[in-house]
C-alpha cells in the first residue's frame, strides 16, 4: 500500500436517486470531507418521475463545493474525481446548442407501462424471447429454464426512449436534422463537465440500458430489434477510461475524471466483490442484488439480468442482477404518509412489536420485480383488524422489503447453484438493524455492513484511489475494508418456520394484487 499521497486527495461523487453525495478521501480511505443533498424529483403526472437538468447539475456542483470546503483544502490538492451515478435515467438533447429537450426522465418513471404492454405482446418480442431462450438452451448444457418472463420493463431505457422519440416533436425534429444527443445520466455530466468535449458513455451504465448487448459488446441485437437510433448513442468506454478533466471554469483548477460507473458496480468494488459468487444487496431508493459472475455472463429467462459490472482495461467483469423497484422509497413513504418522523425510527417501531399482527404489506409503487415480474401490480395493504397499530403497519412495510429481498435471493439460487457465504449490505436501509437481521434468519446467510453505508461513493473513491497511485492494487482494497456489524442467522427452528410460512402468507397476499392496473 502507497503510504504518502503529498497531501493529495480524491473526490468521490455519488448521484442517487434520492441523494447526491460527495466525500473527499486522504489515502487511507478516510472520509476528510463530505457533503449531501436531497435531489429534487418532479411528478408532472401521475407515474411520470423527472428531474431538472439545470436544477441537478447545480445541485452536483454545489455539493462538490460544500464536500472541500468541509475538508477544508484547495481544489488543487484534489488529485482526481470519480462519479459514480443512477442508471437508466436519461435525457436528450441538442448536439449544436447542447440544450436539453426535455427533462431527465428517471429510471422509476412509468409513462411508457401502456406502450411496454403491447410491445411485450408484440411478434418482435416473442421472436426476442424465443432467442433468448435457445441462447440458455445452448449455454446451459441444453437444459430448457422455466419459460421466459422476459419482458422490457419500465426501468430499461428502452421503452422510455422509444417514448420520447414518438411523443416529443423537437427530440424527433432533432433526430431527423442529426442534431440528437442521448445520454444516461453520467453521459450528460461528463459532458457538462468537461465543457462538451467529451460524449461517451461507461459500459457498466451502457450495460444497463438494456439495449447494449453484453454478449457481442456493442449497440447491437436488442437496439436493432426496437428500431433504436444507434447514430444518437455515445461512445461506449471502459471505466476507467481517460475521461479528461472537469473544466477549470467550475472549481478554478481542472480536476481529473479518473473513473466513471455506474451505481450498482460502485457499490460491487466499494463492497469488495472482486472474486466469482461475492454477493450485495445495496438497500437504497431500490434494492439491487448483484453476483459477481467472474468472465461468464448468466443467462436467465426469470429476471436475473446479466450485466456488465466494470471493464479496468482490457478486465471485463460480468455481473447478474435481480432488481426490487422499491425500498428505502417505501420508507419515505412511511414518513410521509405519518407513521414515522424519521426514516431511522422505523427499524425500532417494527421491532417493538412480536409480529405485524397479520398484516402484509404489497410494496408496488412501482410494479413488482423480479421473479414476480408484475409491472402492473397494485400496492396496499392486507389483514387490518381493529387491533393493528401504526407499529404493525411499519413492521409490515419493513418485513415486505425483506420478502422480496428473499424472494430475490432464492431466484438467485435456481439460476445460479453456487456457494454463498454472506450476503453485504449497503445503502440508506442498511442502517436498519431490523431489515438485516429479518434478511440474515429470512436467506440463512450472514448479513454483514461495513463501518459506512455510503459504499457506492467508496467504489469510485477505490477506483480513483488506484488509478493515480493511493493503492496499487485489489489486494490493497481488501486490507482497506471494515465491517462494523454482521447479523447471524437465527437457529431457532420455530422462527424459521414462522418466517417460511410468512413468506407463503405474503406471496398469497401478493396475488391478489397482481394486474390491478
Ligand atoms: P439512493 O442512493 O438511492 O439515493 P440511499 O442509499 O441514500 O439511496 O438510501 C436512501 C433511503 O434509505 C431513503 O429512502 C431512506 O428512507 C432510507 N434510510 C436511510 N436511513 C435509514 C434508516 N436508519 N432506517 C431505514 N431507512 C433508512
Amino acid at each position: 500500500m502507497l503510504g504518502d499521497c503529498g497531501g493529495s486527495f480524491i473526490a468521490a461523487l455519488d448521484v442517487g436517486t434520492t441523494t447526491v453525495r460527495c466525500q473527499i478521501f486522504n489515502s487511507s480511505a478516510d472520509t476528510v470531507g463530505a457533503a449531501q443533498k436531497q435531489i429534487r424529483l418532479h411528478y408532472p403526472h401521475p407515474g411520470w418521475v423527472e428531474m431538472k437538468p439545470d436544477e441537478i447539475f447545480a445541485d452536483i456542483l454545489q455539493v462538490i463545493r460544500n464536500a472541500v470546503e468541509t475538508a477544508k483544502i484547495p481544489y488543487a490538492q484534489i488529485k482526481s474525481l470519480g462519479i459514480s451515478t443512477q442508471r437508466a435515467t436519461f435525457v436528450t438533447w441538442k448536439k449544436d446548442t447542447g440544450e436539453c429537450l426535455h427533462n431527465f426522465i428517471t429510471w422509476k418513471d412509468l409513462r411508457a407501462r401502456e406502450f411496454l404492454n403491447a410491445l411485450n405482446a408484440s411478434w418482435r418480442m416473442i421472436f426476442f424471447r424465443f432467442g433468448a431462450l435457445l441462447i440458455y438452451w445452448l449455454t446451459r448444457n441444453k437444459k430448457f429454464g422455466m419459460g421466459s418472463k422476459l419482458k422490457i420493463m419500465s426501468s430499461h431505457v428502452s421503452g422510455r426512449f422509444l417514448w420520447v422519440l414518438q411523443n416529443i416533436e423537437s427530440v424527433k425534429k432533432a433526430l431527423k436534422s442529426d442534431n440528437l444527443m442521448f445520454g444516461t445520466l453520467e453521459t450528460w455530466l461528463i459532458y457538462k463537465l468537461t465543457g462538451s468535449c467529451q460524449y461517451v458513455t461507461d459500459i457498466s451504465n451502457a450495460s444497463a440500458t438494456g439495449f447494449y448487448d453484453p454478449f457481442d459488446l456493442n449497440w447491437g441485437t436488442v437496439a436493432k430489434l426496437l428500431r433504436i437510433p444507434v447514430r444518437c448513442l455515445p461512445m461506449v468506454v471502459e471505466n476507467d477510461y481517460d475521461f479528461g478533466n472537469v473544466d477549470e471554469s467550475f472549481f478554478g483548477v481542472p480536476i481529473k475524471i479518473a473513473c466513471v460507473m455506474a451505481d450498482q458496480s460502485s457499490s460491487m468494488i466499494g463492497s469488495c466483490c472482486f472474486a466469482n459468487n461475492d454477493l450485495k444487496i445495496t438497500l437504497g431508493t431500490g434494492a439491487f442484488l448483484n453476483v459477481n459472475t467472474a468472465d461468464k455472463i448468466q443467462p436467465s429467462l426469470n429476471g436475473m439480468y446479466p450485466l456488465i459490472a466494470w471493464q479496468l482495461g482490457k478486465d471485463l467483469v460480468y455481473m447478474s442482477e435481480v432488481p426490487c423497484p422499491d425500498a428505502g422509497s417505501l420508507v419515505e413513504w412511511l414518513q410521509n404518509a405519518g407513521f414515522i418522523c424519521e426514516a431511522s425510527t422505523s427499524s425500532q417501531l417494527a421491532a417493538s412489536v412480536e409480529d405485524s399482527d397479520g398484516v402484509f404489506f404489497i410494496p408496488a409503487f412501482s410494479g413488482l420485480g423480479p421473479p414476480i415480474s408484475n409491472e402492473n401490480a397494485g400496492t396496499g395493504f392486507i389483514g387490518i383488524k381493529p387491533t393493528t397499530r401504526r407499529e404493525h403497519i411499519v413492521r409490515a412495510v419493513l418485513e415486505s422489503i425483506v420478502y422480496r429481498m428473499v424472494l430475490c435471493y432464492d431466484l438467485l439460487k435456481s439460476e445460479r447453484n453456487a456457494n454463498y457465504n454472506s450476503i453485504r449490505v449497503d445503502g440508506g436501509l442498511s442502517n436498519s438493524s431490523f431489515i438485516c437481521q429479518s434478511l440474515a434468519d429470512m436467506s440463512r446467510l450472514p448479513v454483514t455492513k461495513m463501518e459506512t453505508t455510503d459504499i457506492t461513493v467508496l467504489g469510485v473513491a477505490y477506483l480513483s484511489g488506484l488509478k493515480c497511485g493511493f493503492w496499487s492494487n485489489k489486494e490493497d482494497l481488501t486490507k482497506l475494508k471494515k465491517v462494523t456489524e454482521s447479523f447471524e442467522p437465527t437457529r431457532d427452528q420455530n422462527k424459521i418456520e414462522m418466517n417460511k410460512n410468512n413468506l407463503n402468507l405474503w406471496i398469497r397476499a401478493a396475488r391478489r394484487f397482481y394486474s390491478w392496473y
